[in-house]
């Protein structure tokens, strides 16, 4: 029996192309989407557009466009950054489809009806650049949104409608203490539960002066204000599969949206009668070379770009093993080079290379030798710490575990010295290149999430491709497990060729 696996990126502004920070976030969610299937889990991944927005209507305009034309176009351009880095999403959501306007409809018309939505005035600064409220506290000394400085904050008074969100607190706090690893870092959770124990204030659902976006089911006059409209993506994708894949294990989002999804969706769920996600992964944010991403600055990185100039491996390596996730981090294009060198051409690479070598020396052929059990050891303890990081969402803890015992196996060879073998003791060198192979095999296996194409590569090299068969069929755990010989039949290229900066 398989389990369910639901993992969700943020649905993100169609006001511009996906930047590098959209692409951490996508490549962790798909790391772990990877992972789960090789397991045998059955994996929805989603990710998408938020395209209800005042903004969104601007900006059309200003390009002299329909706002659906657009949309589209962006809608196709985000497509063409995840396809460009292969992301393997099953989902891609668009908050205009009449399905999701159908379904948050539903939703707010089940709080409307418990009563906790409810109607009231909403009075206060208002930018339109953030297109939200603002208190004085927000502002700066000369009264402008410290975002939008050059446009003027402007008085609104309006009828909305408001989620009882006070309702909810001891809720919320009873599921954060039943669930001590909601939040991924640990740090963000602190801030979350600090925030909470401060005392939550109902928010406005709903706004009159927009007029592009889902209507109240109850109130024709108002549409829904970002959170309904946005958050319930994660449950109106799945259709009529919700009862198999809600609730998600994990929502992958960067630090500025942390609150609303630990705080408003969580009481908006229990409001409208779900369960409760699993966990909420975090991410920081990102400076290049030490200086803010800008448009004005030219240093905005096209993530299908870099992974085009050098590899979509080498931005995976370098993203998730410079950064612990939720901190944030800085990105370096030499950096990036010089963690792709070292450890996928240096370390990986160079123990293959001496692997198919030294077996060609000897005949091409690896049958299936006891494993040395100091080598045994090294690989209980890393599938173990493996595992471990993958449950708490650790995918650099994974990866350098991993790096750390193809270093071992290259330390092996340098003091057994093989190659002082050939012609000499084929059968001692037979039960080394063994060692060195099975290891190959099972850190081919635990990268494969990671980079699977290369990995599939590297299996086939050394003759075992019915581990890649495998993993496709959800097998991971019989890969790992099983007994096999090796086979190469040729050097071929370095699986992966250094780059000289
Ligand atoms: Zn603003």
């Amino acid at each position: 029996m398989s389990n369910a696996f639901f993992v969700t990126t943020p649905i993100y502004y169609p006001n511009g192309v996906p930047h590098i920070g959209n692409a951490y976030a996508s490549i962790i969610a798909d790391v772990l989407a990877r992972y789960h299937r090789q397991k045998g889990d059955t994996v929805r991944f989603s990710t998408g557009v938020d395209e209800n927005s005042q903004k969104i209507v601007d900006k059309a305009a200003e390009l002299g466009l329909p706002v659906m034309e657009y949309l589209d176009q962006m809608a196709v351009e985000h497509r063409r950054v995840w396809d460009g880095i292969d992301i393997s999403y099953t989902d891609f959501v668009r908050t205009t489809s009449p399905s999701h306007a159908a379904f948050v409809q539903s939703v707010l018309q089940k709080s409307f009806d418990n009563g906790d939505i409810y109607e009231g005035v909403y009075e206060g600064m208002y930018c339109r650049g953030c297109e939200g409220f603002k208190k004085a506290t927000d502002l700066t000394p000369a009264g402008k949104c410290p975002d939008h400085p050059t446009q003027e904050v402007e008085h609104l008074k309006e009828k909305n409608y408001f989620f009882r969100l006070s309702r909810y607190t001891e809720q919320l706090q009873a599921f954060y203490a039943a669930n001590p690893h909601f939040v991924t870092p640990q740090n963000r959770f602190n801030e979350v539960l600090e925030f909470v124990n401060q005392g939550l204030e109902d928010f406005s659902v709903s706004r009159e002066t927009n007029k592009f976006g889902i209507p109240l089911p109850f109130d024709g006059s108002q549409v829904t204000y970002v959170w309904y409209d946005a958050l319930f993506n994660y449950i109106s994708t799945l259709g009529d599969e919700a009862d198999t894949f809600w609730p998600a294990q994990v929502h992958v989002v960067a630090k500025d949206i942390i609150r609303f999804h630990a705080i408003f969706w969580p009481a908006m769920l229990l409001s409208a009668g779900y369960a409760l996600p699993g966990n909420i992964v975090t991410t920081g944010y990102f400076t290049i070379d030490g200086q803010k991403i800008s448009k004005s600055l030219g240093n905005v990185i096209d993530p299908v770009e870099y992974a085009a100039k050098y590899s979509r491996d080498l931005l995976v390596n370098y993203l998730l093993t410079t950064i612990p996730i939720g901190q944030d981090g800085d990105f370096s294009e030499k950096e990036s080079v010089l963690a792709f060198n070292n450890r996928l051409a240096n370390t990986l690479g160079n123990l293959l290379n001496r692997c198919l070598v030294l077996t060609l020396k000897n005949g091409g052929t690896i049958a299936v030798h006891p494993y040395q059990s100091d080598l045994a050891a090294a690989r209980e303890a890393l599938l173990l710490t493996y595992e471990r990081a993958f449950a708490a969402f650790d995918l650099r803890g994974a990866l350098i575990a991993t790096y750390e015992f193809a270093e071992s196996l290259n330390k092996y060879i340098d003091t057994v010295r093989p190659w002082e073998l050939v012609d000499v003791d084929p059968a001692k060198l037979e039960d080394v290149m063994y060692q060195v192979a099975e290891s190959l095999r099972t850190m081919a296996i635990l990268l494969h999430p990671f980079f699977s194409p290369k990995m599939e590569e590297l299996l086939s090299r050394i003759g075992v491709p019915k581990d890649v068969v495998l993993m496709k069929n959800g097998n991971m755990g019989a890969a790992l497990e099983r007994k096999t010989g090796f086979s190469v039949l040729e050097k071929g290229e370095p699986l992966y060729m250094r780059i000289s900066l």
